[in-house]
């Protein structure tokens, strides 16, 4: 970064009002796809300039576009308070946020995203309605709102900070940032370590921006990521699944693991899967594979579910947890469910697992045992469960990374696609197992347990 710019931005950082000059890139000399821009965000664009306020596209979608990806998510900055944007829009605005206010204006089913410029907050300023910072340097609140330039500085990587103006179709670059796109380089702006002290989710971002884009972190940006990475410890539990949604479900997800795993990020993440605790080949096989079909579906344009996801990072402690369980002398279905507890306790110190993810995973789990029982009336339940897709789904990824001996998921395969007559008769060729089961003698008698998975 040239010294300029260096001193510009701690300039800024440190409160001194010297306005830095931005480059403005006209239309014409940049690439941004303009015609990509949404009908409902020239709404937002045009409503906050005609009542009197600057207002830009900033973030990811210029970035995208610059770049030449389509971009989707548009993001707005304005010199409205939010108060003055909901004064804008009084019938499809809400204010939302603590740690960031900002405003979501509603179109239908879109929703835009509207924040006011922040500023710089010195700490004397620092109180509870405005900004505040842990004893560690960790932003708790940013709500202090100051003017555009204030604002390019106050974002994460230079990339992250160009603004377009719907009026000209310019685009603004206070840091630099517009050279680094064409050089495809992730750089923080300002001091790194400050950078992620400030939020240590910027060390999550910086491998997902890398992998996504492509780009090569910087090394001064890269530098202090290892040793910085115990701080993400300090993040709540929830915005971390919200970050590990991002990471893994935008489409990328192969190429943001490895380097996960390199910056010493994912044992954050996911302690119980980190190659160095779980050492099996074929966990890691696994892994690898379940990643590749996730990006694969995606740019297929098919859904996919976080559940899947989970259920195959942490199967490899699942099974290592069980096992202990049942050396303890542990029945194998008891033995189950208490290291399902187990593993999900210990995860849930990193990530929150929401319900409706949770609940799906551990079926996918449970269903694993059960599709190795195969009389016909268990069969036909089984194909009806709603979780046997992906149940399926994880048997084939289980065979495929060697973890269990082929045949199994083929027979299933073939199950599916056969009718009535077929589906009897692959159940009798297993011999025996299809044949009725004897009543219970005894009401109270425990279930049989099903052999392991
Ligand atoms: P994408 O939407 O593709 O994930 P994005 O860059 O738009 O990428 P958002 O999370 O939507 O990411 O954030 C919008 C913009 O807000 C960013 O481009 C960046 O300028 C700023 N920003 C977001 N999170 C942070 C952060 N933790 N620290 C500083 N700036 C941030
Ligand atoms: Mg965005």
């Amino acid at each position: 970064m040239p010294k300029r710019l260096i001193k510009k931005i701690k300039g800024l950082l440190s409160g001194n009002t010297e306005t830095p000059i931005a480059r403005v890139i006209p239309r014409g000399e940049h690439d941004f796809p303009e015609e990509d821009i949404r009908r409902s965000v020239l709404t937002v664009l045009d409503g906050l300039t005609d009542a009197g306020y600057e207002a830009y596209l900033v973030g990811g979608s210029i970035r995208d576009g610059l770049i030449g990806l389509h971009p989707k998510d548009f993001d707005i900055a304005t010199s409205a308070t939010p108060e003055q944007i909901k004064a804008v829009f009084p019938r499809n605005c809400r204010l939302i946020g603590r740690r960031f206010r900002l405003a979501h204006v509603r179109f239908g089913r879109e929703i835009l995203e509207v924040a006011t410029f922040r500023g710089c907050h010195s700490k004397s300023e620092t109180n509870e309605n405005h900004s505040s910072q842990s004893e560690e340097g960790m932003l708790l609140r940013d709500n202090v709102f100051g003017t555009l330039d204030e604002d390019a500085v106050r974002r994460d990587f230079t990339a992250n900070a160009l603004y377009y103006r719907h009026t000209d179709g310019a685009v603004l670059d206070y840091v630099d940032g517009y050279e680094d796109i064409l050089h495809r380089t992730l750089r923080l702006i300002g001091d790194p370590e400050q950078r992620y002290r400030e939020d240590p989710v910027r060390m999550l971002r910086a491998v997902r921006f890398a992998a996504k884009l492509d780009f090569d972190i910087e090394p001064k940006t890269a530098a202090p990521i290892r040793e910085l990475s115990d701080l993400l410890g300090l993040i709540p539990a929830a915005r971390l699944f919200e970050e590990v949604l991002k990471l893994f479900l935008g489409g990328y997800a192969q190429a943001v693991w490895p380097l996960l795993v390199e910056y010493e990020l994912a044992r954050w993440l996911f302690p119980q899967s980190v190659p160095e605790v779980n050492n099996e080949p074929g966990m890691q096989a696994m892994i690898d594979l379940a990643l590749r079909n996730t990006d694969h579906r995606l740019a297929q344009g098919k859904p996919v579910t976080p559940a899947f996801l989970l259920a195959v990072l942490l199967w490899g402690p699942l099974q290592m947890a069980w096992k202990k369980e049942q050396e303890k002398g542990t029945h194998a279905t008891p033995a189950l469910q208490k290291a399902i507890q187990k593993v999900i306790s210990e995860q849930t110190q990193s990530t929150s697992i929401p319900k409706r993810f949770g609940i799906p995973m551990r079926e996918i789990w449970e269903l694993q045992g059960r599709l190795a029982q195969r009389s016909l009336k268990r069969c036909e339940s089984l194909v009806q469960h709603p979780r046997f897709r992906a149940a399926y789904d994880m048997l084939l990824l289980r065979e495929e990374a060697g973890e269990i001996e082929p045949g199994l998921g083929q027979w299933w395969t073939q199950y599916q696609e056969a009718d009535a007559e077929e589906r009897a008769n692959l159940c009798q060729s297993l011999g025996g197992s299809n044949k009725p089961r004897r009543r219970r003698r005894y009401k109270n008698r425990r279930r049989s347990t099903p052999p392991n998975p």
